[in-house]
């Protein structure tokens, strides 16, 4: 299943213009299996949702991000499947690249499947599991649907499930930083060479407005500084 998954995406994709993985032949999945949430300031903010699966990372766009509140069913578009490398890939797609724009790590960790039988859990459309991350923990449901999406689009929903982990806290916006560097998106476009003020555009407007209040403070990023 992974080699023909991931054709459509390095069909989409010009390696040696953008910095994304080529990624190897789909791998045997570990053990524990990695999940990633990447914040994506493309032509529209959204986040990616993937779930490594058969060796690939299965994805869908969230346009609005996940919810920790379960009444909040969030849109999740499927998109091509990408390489198990992806979920380290935090950076700038150049101008005029698939998907241009800066590219976040905002949540990543492990995840479980509650159902004996993911495949076939995703054939039905009613996909149960746990997710150990940074920000996003506990249980959600991927459940598919008619009517969302667009005519001939098949749309599912990301929900919370009610648990110990649900909670009212709306987390793209109190929790903005990369899990990965603990950067805004305005610090990854401004240290990898993207559009600082479109990246912007996608943080909170008063995370960055202390940000350039206080212009040496506040990242957190491993990376050095130019100064
Ligand atoms: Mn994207």
């Amino acid at each position: 299943m992974g080699r023909v998954a991931l054709d459509e995406y390095r069909r989409r994709r010009r390696f040696g213009v953008t910095p994304e993985p080529r990624g190897r032949t789909a791998r045997q999945s570990a053990s524990r299996l990695r999940f990633v949430v990447q914040k994506h300031r493309a032509t529209r903010l959204h986040y990616d949702f993937r779930l490594e699966w058969n060796g690939v990372l299965l994805s869908w766009a969230l346009p609005k991000g996940p919810s920790l509140d379960p009444s909040q069913k969030r849109l999740a578009v499927p998109t091509e499947d990408h390489p198990l490398e992806y979920a380290g890939f935090e950076g700038v797609i150049p101008e005029g690249e698939y998907g241009a724009g800066t590219v976040m790590v905002w949540d990543r960790g492990t995840w479980t499947p509650e159902v004996p039988d993911v495949d076939a859990a995703l054939a039905k459309g009613d996909l149960a599991f746990t997710l150990t991350g940074t920000k996003l923990r506990g249980s959600w449901v991927l459940v598919r649907t008619r009517g969302y999406g667009g005519a001939g689009r098949p749309g599912w929903l990301l929900i919370k499930r009610r648990d110990a982990r649900a909670s009212a806290e709306d987390v793209t916006e109190t929790a903005p930083r990369s899990a990965a560097s603990g950067r805004l998106l305005v610090e990854i476009a401004r240290d990898e060479g993207g559009d600082v003020a479109r990246a912007a555009d996608g943080d909170p407007s008063g995370v960055v407005r202390k940000l350039l209040a206080r212009p040496g403070a506040g990242s957190g990023g491993r990376r050095t500084r130019r100064r």
